[in-house]
């Protein structure tokens, strides 16, 4: 039996760790670039209207270097302050919409959301429960609920 034959694994305790390498530094989140010279602003509202009265309405900012859109819902009455680096994701397959519910009333009856071109998509409820919604060519098809996307309603109102 020669010492060569000893384990490799043998523990390292004495080794100093390299300064600077530690793993456990906080890492900041990391910023959404929807392209790599993001030059975004504010491109319009639409407004959701009930009973021709405007309850609501979704900002839609534009990146001039891709084109891709980012929409933010604001209720009539809460002010959100938009912040750039705060700009939601849209993954290219997504469109931006609006879901309506036909059960729900006022401020509850609208939602925006992101839809795929087909799929299902878990709605939460005024109540809070979750419940699913057939997408079929970015629309939402169930009796109780509809949908809108926002880009064909760029500077308008729509009735909900
Ligand atoms: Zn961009």
């Amino acid at each position: 039996m020669s010492e060569s034959d000893a384990p490799s694994g043998k523990p390292q305790s004495y080794t100093r760790k390299t300064l600077g390498d530690s793993e456990d530094k906080p890492k900041a989140p990391e910023i959404y670039k929807c392209c790599n010279n993001p030059q975004i602003t504010y491109l319009a509202p639409v407004n959701i209207n009930i009973d021709e009265r405007t309850i609501g309405s979704v900002d839609v900012w534009r990146c001039a270097a891709c084109m891709k859109s980012f929409c933010e819902e604001k209720t009539l009455g809460i002010d959100s302050i938009s912040d750039i680096v705060g700009m939601p994701r849209i993954e290219d397959n997504e469109k931006w919409a609006v879901i309506i519910s036909k059960l729900q009333k006022g401020k509850d009856k609208w939602k925006l959301v992101k839809l795929k071109e087909t799929g299902i998509i878990k709605f939460e409820t005024s109540d809070e429960k979750l419940i699913d919604l057939k997408i079929q060519d970015h629309k939402i098809v169930d009796d109780f609920h509809s949908s809108f996307l926002v880009l064909d309603h760029i500077h308008t109102a729509v009735e909900i």
